[in-house]
């Protein structure tokens, strides 16, 4: 049975890090909502212009659009086995759709880690968060810099400040976030799938956590 894994918490608290350490470790492929829409206002489509008008003001894109372009994501090959999903789902009814998706492919989600942190450490993090410009790789300037400044250590290419992630944007997010995204803690812990992680602590020690608590 296919694996999926739904990481949910803040802006900024380190779910994209995360995943990426994850998709390593388990071979899982890593699907963030944001990249994906990111992605497509990069290419010009018509989902990636509309997203980005919802993205630049901190507010979340519709979720009908979004749920499509998740469904169709993971419809793809690579996603066979299952997959690490980043920034989906952000409101219930997004919940319930990747449900009916799941059961669809004969998959269900197994495990949410939940993962927390003060909304002053948040900011911090956003608003000195550096992204690569071919795959979304994340750097902090201080907490996590690259050996080289703005060149990405894994691949080369530039790295640039989101719009979203100026201060004032990314205090939106994080309101939006906990009207709308934060009834998913009690939908996932009625479910037994909730794993809670203190997101306060270094890169490292929150993997440390996650890995064993994800095996069990
Ligand atoms: P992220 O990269 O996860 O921080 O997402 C950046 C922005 O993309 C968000 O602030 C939203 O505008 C939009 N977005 C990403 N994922 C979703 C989602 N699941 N539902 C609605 N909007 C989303």
């Amino acid at each position: 049975m296919a694996t999926y894994i739904v990481l949910l918490g803040p802006p900024g608290v380190g779910k994209g890090t995360q995943a990426e350490i994850l998709a390593e470790k388990t071979g899982l492929v890593h699907v963030s909502s944001g990249d994906l829409f990111r992605e497509n206002f990069k290419n010009q489509t018509e989902l990636g212009k509309l997203a980005k008008s919802f993205m630049d003001k901190g507010e979340l894109v519709p979720d009908d659009v979004t749920i499509s372009m998740i469904r169709e994501r993971l419809t793809r090959p690579d996603c066979q086995a299952g997959a690490i999903l980043d920034g989906f789902p952000r409101t219930p009814a997004q919940a319930d759709a990747l449900e009916v998706m799941l059961s669809g492919f004969k998959g269900r989600v197994d495990a949410v880690p939940y993962i927390t942190a003060d909304e002053a450490v948040l900011v911090e993090r956003v608003s000195g968060r550096w992204t690569c410009r071919a795959s979304g790789h994340i750097y902090h300037e201080k907490f996590s810099p690259p050996k080289e400044t703005g060149v990405c250590d894994l691949d080369g290419s530039e790295l640039y400040q989101r719009d979203d992630d100026k201060v004032e944007t990314v205090r939106k997010r994080i309101k939006v976030y906990l009207t709308q995204t934060t009834p998913l803690v009690d939908y996932y812990r009625q479910r037994g799938k909730l794993i809670e992680i203190d997101g306060m602590q270094a890169v490292e020690d929150v993997t440390a956590v996650l890995l064993p608590a994800l095996k069990k």
